[in-house]
């Protein structure tokens, strides 16, 4: 550890992705882990961070005082669950850090608790912080733009393991938005989120949505454009959750140079149009 490395913490570090983030801010250059957060109550609190992890003992014991972590910390890295995270943010902002939010299931209440607490911290959220899918975004908005909804019907589809609580995915919506901003359409009126019994013909421009859960799928993505006689598919496959946490880790490195704000992945990796 130099004394130049970001300070991080992780909270929900006890879950699949704080596990996985704990792993790659030890893998990292520039970042260091200074506490690791679980909730009251919880059964890893007072255990070793690294060694819940699968790293071996690293000294920093899981606590339930996200406030005290968080002043002593520049960031906070947060998959965890909807009101979780946002509890987190008004913290986050109370100690002026950056904070990297890839929870997903969040309401437009939720969403306006983050854009508050983004006066004072840095705030960096996406459904997906992978590379590949912030990259298959501008790629989808690009395809969308290109075909015309009068004739090519725009699906998307994905598949998550049996764990996960809310559908569709943080990853689908993200697609589904920059499809919609290809379009110049509202993702909310133009999405169809299920289909069941005598639904009738498809509505010509809208943006349909199928979701599928089993196993241990980290996920798997496709956007289907298909038009008469002929489909165009634009699909992303993640084999490892580490693609995550890598973003995550880049977001926070990138945000600590930022003005308080709301950022997004595609602010971070440069893919803005
Ligand atoms: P998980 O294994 O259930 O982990 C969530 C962790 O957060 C658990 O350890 C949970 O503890 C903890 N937690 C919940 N409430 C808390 C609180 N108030 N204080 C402290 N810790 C709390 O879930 P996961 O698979 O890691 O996914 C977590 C979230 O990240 C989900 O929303 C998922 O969709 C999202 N995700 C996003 C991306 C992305 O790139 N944006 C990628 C993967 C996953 P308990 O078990 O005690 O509740």
């Amino acid at each position: 550890m130099s004394t130049a490395d970001m300070k991080l913490v992780v909270v929900g570090a006890a879950g699949r992705m704080g596990q996985t983030l704990i792993r790659t801010i030890h893998a990292m250059p520039g970042v260091t882990l200074s506490a690791a957060v679980e909730r009251s109550g919880s059964a890893f609190i007072g255990r070793d961070a690294g060694e819940i992890a699968g790293l071996g003992p690293t000294g920093i014991l899981v606590t339930d005082d996200p406030l005290r972590a968080f002043v002593e910390a520049e960031g906070v890295l947060d998959f965890t669950a909807p009101a979780a995270s946002v509890e987190f943010s008004g913290l986050a902002a109370q100690a002026r850090i950056v904070h990297v939010i890839g929870t997903t299931g969040c309401s437009p209440a939720d969403e306006a608790r983050f854009d508050a607490a983004a006066r004072h911290a840095r705030v960096v959220k996406s459904g997906n912080m992978s590379l590949g899918v912030n990259l298959l975004g501008v790629l989808v908005q690009q395809a969308a733009r290109a075909l015309p909804a009068a004739g090519w019907d725009l699906e998307i589809l994905e598949m998550h393991h049996r764990h996960k609580v809310d559908a569709p995915s943080g990853t689908a919506l993200l697609l589904g938005e920059a499809a919609a901003r290809g379009r110049g359409i509202d993702l909310e009126s133009q999405s169809v989120r299920v289909r069941d019994g005598h639904t009738g013909p498809r509505p010509e421009g809208t943006i349909g949505f199928a979701t599928l859960r089993g196993g241990s799928v980290i996920g798997e993505h496709s956007v289907i454009l298909a038009g008469e006689g002929e489909s165009v598919t634009l699909s992303h496959s993640a084999t490892d959750r580490s693609i995550f946490a890598r973003g995550a880790v880049t977001a926070a490195l990138w945000a600590r140079s930022q003005k308080p704000g709301s950022y997004s992945m595609l602010d971070v990796l440069g893919l803005t149009a």
